[in-house]
């Protein structure tokens, strides 16, 4: 808390140019605050476009309800008014929210460690007075900033207690509310989701018409002191040591380049995914499939350019006992597509759900030795017509260059016309 605090109050905030691949990079974050004292911070090193020139994400931009975001096709910064008067970025956090990749980074969305012990679970608004909130209430900084993977982690956390959002009524006129879009989004799927496992719609979370008795306050406050916040240790309970903790944000004022990761911990996917996997487990269901995309796998060569350039680890080719094997696991895909836009031979097809919670084996081939080169490759690793035995996909290519160079050297430089 400590350390995340400093980091919003440096006023450093400019994002540092991008440097080779850090692999050291994977468990150290690099958020930094995007204008001089903006509370919104952002790791540019796991930003799609930012790694990708031509990922077309924009999620972020498109959540934000101040419109105050914009890119030009590489990651997000705060558009030049912002830079005049930083505060006019409210710290709604719905731009965090949307983000995938746990790109964006918003102070007061984490989850205590010690919930209430309340029957319900209410969560109320910074912008309503402390003392109007009943006693043991959750406190956000707004609730458009809540994503489903954020209730259904509350939901399991807080060992199945039913949910309630207070409605004080004034969310329209609020800048951040827009009439609750993003909220009654993140509730409506978290409900989906939680039917899919069992649950009983008594516990699904739900707004509650609670009007406020005094006036909110004028905007929301800069952070909550009353929030009792323990990053680590809870997202570490829930994804194990490698994971990621939003309290490693290191200092906007911090000179050290942005680096992009070699794979990213795709936080808010993993903590929707591993919330869902124990709540349906404790139902006896299986993972709706809703939550889970489904990779297909065409005529594929087996050269891994797509594993190679899946963000988060959800993509992998792996070699063991003399096989290769290319695994998909659904509940680490962000549904990015990039592998999609890699591959030479189009081989992948993405459908939004469908998938299993369980890693699968999308191909299994054996390891060969090229004949030619000596290599080991993958077999088979090249497109029937482009195949010559026992040679690896470089080899054959060279070999069907070769053949057809030769071929057209043998071919007569002018045809004989006059036959009939
Ligand atoms: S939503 Fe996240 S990954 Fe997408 S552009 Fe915004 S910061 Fe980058
Ligand atoms: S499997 Fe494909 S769509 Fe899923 S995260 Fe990896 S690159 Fe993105």
């Amino acid at each position: 808390m400590a350390r995340l605090l400093q980091a919003s109050d440096a006023m450093n905030a400019s994002i540092a140019p991008i440097t080779a691949t850090d692999p050291a990079a994977d468990v150290r974050d690099s958020h930094r605050a995007m204008l001089p004292g903006a509370r919104v911070l952002l790791d540019a090193g796991t930003c799609l476009p930012q790694r990708f020139p031509a990922n077309p994400c924009t999620l972020c931009v498109g959540a934000c309800p101040l419109a105050l975001l914009e890119t030009d096709g590489r990651a997000p910064r705060l558009r030049e008014q912002a830079s005049t008067a930083a505060d006019t970025c409210i710290g709604c956090g719905q731009c965090a929210a949307a983000c995938p990749t746990g790109a964006l980074h918003v102070d007061g969305f984490a989850l205590p460690v010690d919930l209430p012990e309340e029957p319900e679970i209410l969560i109320d608004c910074w912008r309503v007075p402390a003392a109007e909130s009943p006693a043991g209430t959750l406190r956000v900084p707004c609730l458009g900033g809540l994503s489903s993977g954020w209730l259904l982690s509350l939901f399991d956390a807080a060992g199945e207690r039913p949910i309630r959002l207070l409605d004080r009524g004034q969310c329209a006129e609020c800048p951040a509310g827009e009439g609750n879009r993003n909220l009654l989004a993140a509730i409506t799927e978290a409900r989906l989701l939680m039917f899919g496992c069992g649950v009983d719609i008594g516990l699904i979370p739900m707004l509650v018409w609670r009007p406020c008795n005094t006036p909110l306050l004028p905007a929301i406050p800069e952070r909550s002191a009353e929030t009792p916040i323990a990053r680590r240790g809870f997202f570490r309970s829930l994804f194990g040591a490698g994971a990621r903790a939003v309290d490693e944000v290191k200092s906007p004022a911090d000179a050290t380049p942005v680096t992009l990761r070699t794979t990213m911990q795709p936080l808010q996917r993993l903590r929707l995914t591993s919330a869902l996997t124990r709540i349906a487990q404790r139902h006896g269901l299986p993972v709706p499939a809703r939550a889970m995309p489904r990779l297909s796998l065409g005529d594929c060569c087996a050269h891994g350019v797509c594993a190679r350039v899946c963000p988060t680890g959800a993509l992998q080719q792996v070699t063991s006992a003399g096989m290769v094997e290319l695994r998909f696991s659904a509940a680490r895909c962000i549904s990015c597509s990039q592998c999609l836009r890699v591959c030479p031979e189009r081989a992948l097809r993405l459908d939004a759900e469908g998938g299993s919670a369980a890693t699968e084996v999308l191909q299994r081939w054996r390891q060969n030795e090229c004949a030619t080169c000596g290599a080991d490759y993958p077999n088979p690793a090249v497109t029937p017509e482009l195949a010559v035995a026992g040679t690896c996909p470089a080899c054959s290519k060279a070999e069907q260059l070769t053949r057809g160079v030769a071929g057209f050297l043998r071919a007569p430089v002018v045809s004989d016309v006059s036959q009939p």
